[in-house]
C-alpha cells in the first residue's frame, strides 16, 4: 500500500543522507586451504617416498631447504633417529637440504610453558635462513607440534610447515587440524594461531615405540568423535575393545585412520575450521578435561583427563535428559575396557574463594571462545547436541556419581 511505503522511503533517504560523507568499499576474499595427510610406516627409510614427494609437490625440480625439530622425550627411545633422518636427506641430495643436524626440543608440555622456546626456534630458522619455500618439520607429541606450528607461522609470516606426530592422540586428533599454540597467563593454549600445516605424515612405527600409557590416552579422543558424530565407528570401538586394550595393530591403525579423517571432515565442512563461532563441535567433554589438566598441573594426561570428562558429560547428559538413562554406564565401561580411569580427586578441588575449581572450566571454556557458552552433550551415542548452559548442581551430582564409581 503506497502509504505504508512513504515513510519507509523516507526513511531510507535520511539514513543515505547520513552516511553521505562517508563511503565503504568492501573486501572479500576467500583462499583455498589443502594438504595431505599419510599413513605411511619407516618414514625415512631412504626408499620411502612420502617425505619426498610431499616437499616436491610445488616445485618438483628445486632442491628445497629443510630444518627439522625433534621431541627430547622420543630421542630417548629413538636416539638413531637424527642420523635416519641424515641419511634419508644425503640419499635424495638431489631434491633434500637438511641445514643442520634435527634440533631436539623439550618433551611435553614443558616446551609449551614458556616463550622463550618458541624464540629460540625463530632464531634457528633465521640463523640458517629458512625461507617461506622452504620446511620446517616437527617430529613428535601433540606439544612439540603446538610449539613448532607456532614458531613456522610467525616467522616471516608463515613458513611451510610439515608435522610428523608420534603419538596416538595427535596421530588421529591435534596433528591433523590447524591449531597452534603455547600456554600463557596460565591459560592453556593462550598464544597461538590458526596455520595448516603444508603436510601431516603419520608413521605407525612411532606408536610401536610408545609407552602404554600414550597408546591408552590418545583413543579417548576416538571415543570423543565416535560419541558426538558416528555411531557406526563408536559401535566399532565397543566390538573392538579388546583388540584396542592390547593394542592389536590392525585395530590401532584402523581406530587412528578413522578418528582422524573425523576430525579432518569437522575442520572442512563444519562451516567453521579457524573457530570464529561461539562453538568447538569437537570438545566434548574438554571443558572439564582442560580445567583438569591445570588443576592436576600436567600430570595427567591430556587423553586422560578427556575421558574423565567425557564419563563427566555423558553422565551429565542423562541427568538433563537428554541421554536414555543407562547408556553413561556404556560409555564408561569402553573407556575402562580400554584402559582409563574414571575418577580423579582433582574433581574436587576447591579454588580459595571456596568453589568447586572444576566449574571455574565452564567459564574459562567460554571466554577462550568468546560469545554464548556453547558446550557439546549427548542425545544419543553417535550425536552430539549443543547447550547454552549447564546446571552447577547437575555437574557436581555427576562428579558425584563418578566418585561412587570409582570408590
Ligand atoms: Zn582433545
Amino acid at each position: 500500500m503506497p502509504e505504508n511505503t512513504q515513510p519507509n522511503d523516507i526513511q531510507t533517504s535520511a539514513h543515505q543522507k547520513n552516511q553521505s560523507d562517508s563511503s565503504v568499499s568492501w573486501q572479500k576474499f576467500s583462499v583455498p586451504f589443502e594438504y595431505p595427510v599419510y599413513f605411511t610406516e619407516s618414514l625415512f627409510e631412504p626408499q620411502n617416498p612420502v617425505l619426498l614427494e610431499t616437499v616436491k609437490r610445488f616445485e618438483p625440480d628445486k632442491r628445497h631447504k629443510i630444518i627439522v625439530f625433534v621431541d627430547g622425550g622420543l630421542l630417548d627411545v629413538r636416539p638413531q633417529l637424527p642420523q635416519e633422518i641424515k641419511a634419508y636427506a644425503d640419499f635424495h641430495s638431489d631434491s633434500l637440504e637438511l641445514v643442520t643436524a634435527a634440533i631436539a626440543m623439550p618433551a611435553g608440555e614443558k616446551i609449551k610453558a614458556e616463550l622463550h622456546f618458541i624464540e629460540q626456534m625463530q632464531k634457528a630458522l633465521a640463523d640458517y635462513h629458512i625461507d617461506r619455500h622452504s620446511y620446517v618439520l616437527a617430529i613428535g607429541g601433540g606439544a612439540l607440534l603446538d610449539a613448532v606450528g607456532l614458531a613456522a607461522a610467525t616467522s616471516h609470516r608463515g613458513i611451510r610447515h610439515i608435522r610428523i606426530p608420534t603419538t596416538v592422540l595427535s596421530q588421529n586428533d591435534s596433528g591433523v587440524g590447524v591449531k597452534n599454540g603455547v600456554n600463557l597467563f596460565g591459560q592453556k593454549n593462550y598464544i597461538g594461531t590458526f596455520a595448516p600445516p603444508f603436510a601431516v605424515l603419520n608413521d605407525y612405527d612411532y606408536i610401536r615405540s610408545l609407552s602404554q600409557r600414550d597408546k591408552i590416552a590418545g583413543m579417548a579422543e576416538a571415543v570423543k568423535v565416535a560419541l558426538i558424530r558416528d555411531s557406526a565407528f563408536y559401535q566399532w570401538l565397543e566390538h573392538n575393545a579388546d583388540a584396542l586394550a592390547v593394542f592389536q595393530e590392525d585395530a590401532m591403525k584402523y581406530m587412528i585412520k578413522r578418528c582422524a579423517e573425523l576430525h579432518m571432515q569437522q575442520i572442512a565442512h563444519g562451516g567453521d575450521p579457524f573457530e570464529t563461532g561461539s562453538a568447538r563441535p569437537l570438545d566434548y567433554g574438554h571443558w572439564a578435561a582442560h580445567k583438569l589438566e591445570t588443576i592436576t598441573r600436567y600430570h595427567l594426561r591430556h587423553g586422560e583427563a578427556v575421558a574423565i570428562g567425557l564419563a563427566l558429560d555423558t553422565r551429565y547428559s542423562v541427568l538433563c535428559g537428554l541421554l536414555a538413562e543407562g547408556e553413561e554406564d556404556r560409555v564408561c565401561f569402553l573407556l575402562e575396557h580400554l584402559g582409563f580411569k574414571l575418577w580423579h580427586p582433582g574433581l574436587l578441588t576447591k579454588s580459595a574463594e571456596g568453589q568447586f575449581a572444576v566449574l571455574q572450566g565452564l567459564k574459562e571454556f567460554r571466554e577462550h571462545l568468546g560469545g554464548a557458552l556453547t558446550i557439546t552433550l549427548l542425545e544419543k551415542l553417535g550425536s552430539g547436541l549443543e547447550v547454552h548452559k549447564m546446571d552447577d548442581e547437575l555437574v557436581l551430582q555427576s562428579i558425584q556419581w563418578l566418585k561412587e564409581r570409582g570408590d
